[in-house]
């Protein structure tokens, strides 16, 4: 499963990489959150401003959008399996 490196956080993540919604000045918004079961499978996903087709990419490849820790900012996200 994925793992916040510098927080711990293996619950959800967030890509910096999709369209997003025009920045606010708080809090920092992504344009797509991913929640993970224990089992490190991605049960929910949040689309804030990215397409279906993003989100499908995302889905697919996880390890390659889903890049930051939304609990903490980090970008420290260690996958595994
Ligand atoms: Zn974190």
């Amino acid at each position: 499963m994925p793992r916040c490196l510098k927080c711990g956080n293996t619950k959800v993540l967030a890509s910096s990489i999709t369209s997003r919604l025009e920045e606010t000045a708080n809090p920092p918004t992504y344009g797509l959150l991913a929640n993970f079961d224990r089992n490190g499978r991605i049960l929910t996903m949040e689309c804030q401003g990215s397409d279906l087709d993003e989100a499908q990419e995302a889905f697919e490849n996880p390890a390659l959008y889903l890049d930051t820790c939304p609990v903490c900012g980090s970008k420290h996200i260690q996958w595994q399996n």
